[in-house]
């Protein structure tokens, strides 16, 4: 059998306003070079000046990873040309990065923590844009110079299902922290992973880099096909090569994107136009003061306090802004499991865009009346339901809607009973097989009766009163 080792590079976009060393706005959609200077092309003279409000979301990173924050940092040249780096170097922390030490905790069957090597700041490339029907390449420098940091794992992970949930609880990490929009699918979120295959007790094979796995499925397929490919070779004898690889998602397979006699040599050295980096305790204190509640501590605390599943609170938790709006809920009145399970089918069913609770449906106070409604027994379930895509739509309360549709609740019991007798009354053949014996017919003629009175009266009340009625008490 052999091991798997795996750890993975990830590359994140911090949310500043401007780029790490110069004032350019960090909007990489904005229209193709249009966001730039002589600082983000390194033109002589220009002079990289340390954008603070970057380090301080780097701090925030660092430390929810549980990083030793390092005081004094240093930044480095990284040398080589792409044309895309006009400049033909980035700034990266090499020999001293600003964060070590850290980790962070998965579950996949147990609770595994993940080593988290080094944590260093770094700016980005711009990007080319290759047109293949007309033959030519295009530059956007938009992006050079935008924050980035860059989070390398312990090759601590050992199965590509451990690696898709490190990077699915890293990246809602750093989404809670404020610090990244978590968009794999643009960019601003990018992961590399390495890969390599041991026996049990041998020292550590030949490791593979496999470059941009932009999504959690094309990561743990490309691990997975990496994996057989490496068994494969070591079985027959062969050699695993230091390459670095591509997943082609259509044909499932990683390629060669370059050879070991094809690695670059950087030419590291410390950048001569900044200074060393000091984070003070102040700093450090101040970022820790005001650090979200984690991801993790908050789905424990959704199980404890609101009683939900794992499951549920999984993936209320997902996203920050769903969260808030479940406990804003859930702090107005309404019932926490019944606004879970509604918020996760009702709602959501109707809801659009992707962060449709940054601009919610409706609002918190709304739903929550709506839930309190249900949970009195004012309105029942399929009520609700009814009215919440016109409650949504119009923005109007639980309480206008159903005021306004004319939608009555059946709620004394003498009207419950008039309605019952009423349908029944209707359905006498029924009626007869079921008093001869016919005892499955009960479902139907509760059926019968809720479908008329169109939900509007409470099921468990309907259901007894049927009863009642079947066992002649009512005549
Ligand atoms: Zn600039």
């Amino acid at each position: 059998m052999w091991k798997t080792v795996i750890g993975l590079e990830i590359h994140a976009q911090l949310l500043t306003s401007t780029k790490l060393f110069c004032s350019c706005p960090a909007n990489y959609g904005d229209s193709p070079n249009s966001n730039v200077c002589p600082v983000c092309f390194g033109l002589p003279g220009a002079l990289p000046v340390l954008n603070g409000e970057a380090v301080r979301q780097a701090l925030r990173a660092a430390l929810l990873l549980n990083c030793r924050i390092n005081r004094t940092s240093s930044f480095d040249r990284k040398n080589y040309f792409y044309p895309d780096l006009s400049k033909g170097y980035q700034i990266t922390q090499f020999f001293h990065p600003y964060a070590e030490n850290g980790y962070m905790e998965i579950e996949v069957g147990g609770t595994r923590r993940i080593g988290i090597t080094r944590i260093h700041i770094e700016e980005d490339a711009g990007k080319s844009f290759h047109d293949e029907e007309r033959g030519e390449t295009l530059v956007d420098f938009n992006r050079c110079g935008t924050p980035l940091i860059e989070i390398v794992s312990e090759p601590d992970l050992e199965t590509p299902e451990e690696a898709a949930e490190y990077l699915r609880r890293l990246r809602e990490l750093l989404v809670y922290a404020g610090v990244n929009d978590g968009n794999l699918e643009e960019g601003s979120l990018r992961c590399d992973a390495n890969i390599s295959l041991h026996r049990e007790g041998e020292p550590l094979g030949t490791r593979v880099e496999i470059k941009n796995l932009n999504s959690y499925r094309f990561l743990q397929r490309a691990l997975r096909y990496e994996q057989e490919r490496q068994a494969e070779l070591l079985e027959r004898g062969e050699e695993v090569g230091r390459e670095t690889r591509l997943f082609d998602v259509k044909s499932n397979r990683t390629m060669v994107m370059r050879t070991k006699e094809q690695l670059l040599d950087y030419r590291y050295f410390p950048e001569p136009d900044l200074g060393i980096l000091r984070i003070e305790e102040e700093e450090i204190r101040l970022a820790g003061s005001t650090l979200p509640e984690t991801p993790a501590l908050k789905r424990e605390r959704y199980v404890r306090e609101y009683h939900l599943s794992a499951d549920d609170a999984k993936i209320l938790v997902s996203s920050p802004s769903q969260a808030a709006f479940y406990e804003e809920t859930v702090k107005l009145g309404a019932p926490p499991v019944k606004a879970a399970h509604w918020l996760l089918t009702e709602l959501l069913q109707h809801a659009s865009g992707s962060d449709p609770f940054l601009t919610p449906p409706l609002t918190p106070k709304a739903f929550a009346d709506l839930l309190v409604s249900l949970e009195k027994g004012r309105i029942t379930a399929p009520m609700a339901k009814d009215i919440l895509p016109e409650m949504i739509e119009k923005g109007l309360s639980a309480t206008e809607l159903i005021a306004k549709k004319g939608i009555a609740l059946v709620d004394s019991p003498e009207a419950v009973k008039a309605m019952v007798k009423g349908v029944l009354e209707g359905l006498r053949p029924e009626v007869e097989r079921y008093r001869a014996g016919e005892t499955k017919l009960l479902g139907f003629l509760i059926g019968e009766v809720m479908k008329s009175c169109k939900g509007a009266a409470q099921p468990k009340t309907v259901n007894q009163t049927v009863r009642e009625f079947l066992e002649g008490k009512e005549e």
